[in-house]
């Protein structure tokens, strides 16, 4: 029977118990080999050991190996473990504890912002972002690209390929995989599928990437175009199988974990219907929870105070250097700096990333745009 385990914003299907205890029994092995250990990681291993080892106390920060994590952790070889924890560590808990140090947990590199989709709960659906003359929209150019992986490379361990864009439709789409292969312990990448070949499924397996998302948020018709307008889901089906054929024929031993996530929208989603459609094809089923993307800039106030965990987990590089703090923001009202004129690690640490840290802490939430709007936490 599958179980569906909720956390964070993300419902999980296919998320079983033994999987968490497995990895939790793996991550706590390596942690006790101390040649395993990089030197200046032994603090935060030790309180993932603590954390994994005992009960949450209340109103503390908790490290918990999460299902999706651990399923990333299931497929590691025991040598890469510690650095996946230490990573895994400050990618959960630097952003309750509200601490940053040099690099972002995560960086989002953005390829396209362009997508072939105008899904209904997407920025895509705004001429502001996507009229031409209004310059947001393009490519990244592949030297652009590769200064950022060459920055991030070493510092930081999670990269998400992906933005407000598709991007497997960027005209490099596999030399940008090329690059990435084997160089974050956490890559990541989401795609519509529609556009899916051959090649480019080779391109994203000899990655090795950790995860691919395929995004879909229904299971029939017309429920899925009615969302991902543009799509179709016969042909993002048979894309998502010919990738799971290619996966098992040539790269038996892959890395790579497969995810169907859907948006939940309406109330005629349901993860059961998801779970039953997609269940058998990929190895993990989920639905994130609506954000008002769409609408960010008018949709009413959500009179949220807490300050925004993005600010301490991640940072988004777009096609032409921009970068942001998020893509709730995809018009860049908050940006913070651009890339290259500003390192990675200069920009994480920069004023202007400071400063809005600083607004979020003081309760002045509610004085910035789009983040009064925004319903992250
Ligand atoms: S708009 Fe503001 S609150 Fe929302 S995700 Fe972006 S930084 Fe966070």
């Amino acid at each position: 029977m599958t179980a569906y385990i909720k956390s964070n914003s993300f419902v999980h299907a296919v998320a079983e118990q033994k999987d968490i205890d497995l990895a939790k029994s793996r991550a706590l092995e390596a942690i006790e080999n101390k040649e395993l250990i990089t030197p200046g990681k032994e603090d935060t291993l030790a309180k993932v050991k603590n954390d994994l080892s005992s009960s949450p106390k209340p109103d503390t920060a908790h490290f918990h190996l999460l299902p999706h994590s651990a399923a990333e952790l299931n497929k590691m070889p025991e040598v890469r473990i510690p650095d996946y924890l230490f990573h895994r560590y400050r990618y959960d808990i630097f952003p309750i504890t509200q601490e940053n140090d040099n690099y972002p947990p995560c960086l989002q590199i953005e390829p396209s912002s362009i997508c072939n989709f105008r899904c209904v709960f997407c920025y895509q659906t705004d001429a502001e972002l996507t009229k031409k003359i209004n310059g947001h929209m393009g490519f990244m150019d592949i030297d652009l690209f590769k200064n950022i992986v060459d920055q991030a490379e070493g510092n930081v361990e999670f990269v998400t390929l992906a933005s407000r864009g598709e991007p497997t439709i960027h005209p490099k789409f596999n030399e940008l995989m090329e690059y990435l292969r084997n160089k974050f312990l956490g890559l990541k990448i989401n795609t519509n599928a529609s556009r899916l070949t051959e090649e480019k499924c080779h391109a994203i397996l000899q990655s090795n990437a950790s995860t691919v998302v395929f995004s879909a948020d229904a299971a029939n018709e017309p429920l899925y175009s009615s969302m991902r307008v543009n799509g179709n889901l016969d042909q993002t089906l048979t894309n998502v199988e010919n990738f799971q054929e290619i996966r098992s024929k040539h790269y038996p031993k892959s890395p790579t974990i497969s995810r169907v996530s859907g948006v939940k929208f309406s109330k005629d989603q349901s993860i059961e219907d998801m779970d039953q459609t997609w269940g058998g094809l990929v190895d993990q089923v989920a639905f994130v929870d609506y954000n008002p993307w769409e609408n960010s800039y008018e949709c009413k106030p959500s009179n949220i105070t807490e300050p925004c965990s993005d600010l301490w987990r991640r940072m988004f590089i777009w096609w032409d250097g921009k970068a942001n703090p998020c893509d709730v923001d995809y018009l860049s009202k908050l940006k913070v700096g651009n890339f290259p004129e500003i390192s990675l690690r200069d920009l994480w640490q920069g004023k202007a990333y400071q400063n809005l840290r600083a607004r979020h802490l003081s309760n002045d939430r509610d004085k910035i745009e789009p983040c009064r709007r925004c319903t992250v936490i």
